[in-house]
């Protein structure tokens, strides 16, 4: 395996810092520091970036990132075990390379990070769907990151890139195709990681977009999206009866059949239901 810098090989890292992987946090690393790289070589040019990682672990893709040239990389882990690993790679890049032990979902990253940011992570499996959800549901738009490069099972990186029509399509999609342009960048086998998960993986990249490709206020898409999918075999004049009392007429007025159901339903006319829902107010009380 040849190396990207003149750091040991991560077998032996693991080893010296017995850093054996652990279910409950979600660890299954990635030891081929030529596939780190490739990775790092999806977020674009990190030279003029900083870039905010989640979970390093034992550092394969921090160091990936560090290669490829990023200007800083900030780096969240919550196992301390990893930290010494961490602490040898940020001695190999002086003045480049910042660690903050604790829980990604407490920790404001905001105050550490200089702009432009971008964000790069092979995601603990069983934070990563809440993580995406609140880097796509900032206050404002655009967002504190330009680009968002992360590993996700491959069915979860379906359901961010699924078009109308598909069984992954959903909120998930909806969400964050509204103001990104998402697409797959990469598929992994398990036996890429160690240990090998169950499933296969896929590195997703994600680009926000200056402004939403079609307006609509946020709060009324998602209440609106909710009220579809949860109920999404059934067709949207019963689905979305609660939401308003005249939604038969009003999904026509958008040009959707009542009959239809929420996935065959494009991004441009949820967006357009929205904004004719919020336009009529709560309308007559049931
Ligand atoms: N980036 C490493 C790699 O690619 O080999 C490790 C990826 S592993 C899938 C996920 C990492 O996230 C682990 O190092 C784990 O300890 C860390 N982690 C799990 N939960 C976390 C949390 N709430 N906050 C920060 N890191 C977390």
């Amino acid at each position: 395996m040849s190396t990207i810098d003149n750091l040991p090989p991560l077998r032996d890292v693991i080893s010296r810092h017995e850093l054996r992987a652990k279910k409950q946090l979600g660890q299954n690393f990635l030891l081929d520091l030529n596939l780190t790289a490739k990775i790092a070589r999806q977020a674009g040019d990190l030279t003029q970036c900083d870039v905010l990682e989640i979970g390093p672990g034992p550092g394969g893709l921090t160091r990936g990132l560090l290669a490829e040239g990023a200007r800083h990389v900030l780096a969240i882990e919550k196992d301390s075990r990893a930290l010494p690993a961490l602490a040898e790679i940020a001695a190999a890049y002086p003045n480049r390379l910042t660690v903050m032990q604790g829980d990604a979902l407490k920790i404001d990253p905001l105050p550490h990070l200089t702009p432009p940011i971008r964000i790069a992570a092979n995601l603990p499996y069983n934070i990563g769907t809440e993580l995406l959800i609140r880097w796509l549901t900032p206050p404002e738009w655009p967002p504190f990151w330009d680009s968002l490069t992360l590993m996700f099972q491959k069915e979860v990186a379906e359901r961010i890139t699924a078009r109308p029509g598909s069984k992954a399509y959903g909120r998930l999609a909806l969400l964050a195709q509204w103001r990104c342009e998402a697409r797959i960048a990469m598929m992994l086998p398990p036996e890429a990681f160690v240990p090998a998960p169950k499933v296969h993986s896929a590195v997703v990249h994600l680009t926000a977009l200056p402004q939403p490709r079609h307006p609509a206020d946020p709060a009324v898409l998602s209440r609106v999206t909710a009220a579809a999918f949860n109920q999404r075999r059934k067709m949207l004049r019963a689905s979305l009866r609660g939401l308003h009392p005249d939604i038969e007429p009003l999904l026509e007025s958008v040009g959707i059949a009542p009959t239809a159901r929420a996935e065959e339903i494009g991004l441009q006319q949820f967006c357009a239901l929205a904004t004719a829902l919020k336009q009529a107010g709560p309308g007559a009380s049931r």
